[in-house]
Parts: C-alpha cells; sequence; structure tokens
C-alpha cells in the first residue's frame, strides 16, 4: 500500500500532500486529534483531546477503525475452512474485493485496491489465509513505520490465545 498515513495531511495548510488536492476533514480516516484540530475545535481549561478520548463513546477515527477491522479480518480469517469449497473461496476472494471498494478509510482503501493487485488473495485454506492476511496487515505496519508482527504466531494472537 503507498505509504497513506494520517499523517501525510497537513491539519495546518488543509491539503493532502501526497494529491495536493484540498483535503475535507474526515473521521475514518484522521486520528481523532488531527479531525477535532482540522475541525477548529476549542477545548476549555483543563479538558485534554486524551481526557476526551477515555470518556468518549463516539464514531471511529482511523486508528480505531482500522484496529476492529484487523480483529474481523484476522478472526474471520482464524474461522475460515480448512478445506473451503470452490464457492467459498470465490465469495472470500469477492468478499476482499467489494471490502476494498467500500472501507471507509478511503486512502487506505484506494492502497489496499492497488495491493490486492500484486497480492491476490488466497483463499485456498484457512492456514493460506490467515498468513495472506498477515502479509497485508505487515504492509501497512511497515508502511507506517511499526514492527512487523510474526505470521507464525497468528493461530496464537488471533484462534488459540498465546502459549504461556
Ligand atoms: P493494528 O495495526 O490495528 O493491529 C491490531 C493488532 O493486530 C495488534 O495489536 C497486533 O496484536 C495484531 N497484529 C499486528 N500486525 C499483525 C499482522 N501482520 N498479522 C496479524 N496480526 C497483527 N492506517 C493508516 O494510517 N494508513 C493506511 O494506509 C492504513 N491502511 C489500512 C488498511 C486496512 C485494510 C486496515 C484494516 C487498516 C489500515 N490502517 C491504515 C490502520 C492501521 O493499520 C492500524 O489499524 C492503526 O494504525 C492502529 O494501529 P495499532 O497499532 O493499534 O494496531
Amino acid at each position: 500500500m503507498a505509504a497513506s498515513m494520517g499523517k501525510a495531511f497537513s491539519e495546518t495548510e488543509g491539503m493532502n500532500k501526497q494529491s495536493g488536492r484540498p483535503v475535507k476533514p474526515c473521521r475514518a480516516c484522521m486520528d481523532f486529534k488531527s479531525f477535532a484540530k482540522a475541525q477548529g475545535v476549542k477545548l476549555p481549561p483543563g479538558l485534554s483531546m486524551e481526557k476526551i478520548e477515555t470518556k468518549r463513546e463516539c464514531p471511529l477515527d482511523k486508528d480505531e477503525l482500522g484496529r476492529n477491522t484487523w480483529s474481523f479480518l484476522h478472526t474471520t480469517a482464524a474461522y475460515y475452512p480448512d478445506e473451503p469449497t470452490t464457492t467459498q473461496q470465490s465469495d472470500m476472494n469477492q468478499f476482499i474485493q467489494l471490502f476494498s471498494k467500500f472501507y471507509p478509510c478511503d486512502f487506505c482503501a484506494a492502497d489496499l485496491r492497488e495491493d490486492l493487485k500484486t497480492h491476490p488473495p488466497d483463499t485456498s485454506s484457512r492456514s493460506n489465509l490467515q498468513q495472506w492476511m498477515c502479509k497485508m496487515h505487515n504492509i501497512v505496519n511497515v508502511k507506517l513505520g511499526k514492527p512487523k508482527f510474526d505470521c507464525s504466531k497468528v493461530e496464537e494472537r488471533w484462534k488459540d490465545g498465546w502459549k504461556d
């Protein structure tokens, strides 16, 4: 995925540094702090963004959306059939393609669509789908400057739980 990070947006200029196009603040494409800043929200003395973030029950920002979505995707892969039928393989492939068209963070979705061209989903078995999902997540991790996840641990992380 081309490095599309929330930080690619400059809230002060209101421009997308990658495309040079003006940015309309979009909650699902920005972290909460940047979104509030872009909206010109001024906090009363004594109230911090951090305090608000811990108490709020609000629409998801980019990072919450990402965490929840990865949880769903990895868990879905963990419960995918070991030996899927041809129809199940095709349905899962379609699901991933359609997902990439509707994921609410638009630049994340655009990058994902690009990546799917070079890394088509491997829906041939549960294990292969889990490994494919892990690789896709690692592509994003690397672009965001985060460490790669050890894909030999997906079963522990998303199905069986960590060994002691
Ligand atoms: P997350 O990256 O959300 O990970 C959640 C948990 O998954 C981790 O705590 C870890 O236990 C586990 N994990 C981590 N890596 C792997 C892996 N490879 N395999 C299995 N498990 C793993 N954000 C952007 O700023 N720019 C983007 O372009 C962008 N694209 C995205 C594309 C998609 C399809 C999705 C679902 C999200 C995208 N995000 C993007 C959001 C981003 O990936 C993170 O979800 C967000 O930054 C929050 O990160 P986090 O550190 O809380 O953990």
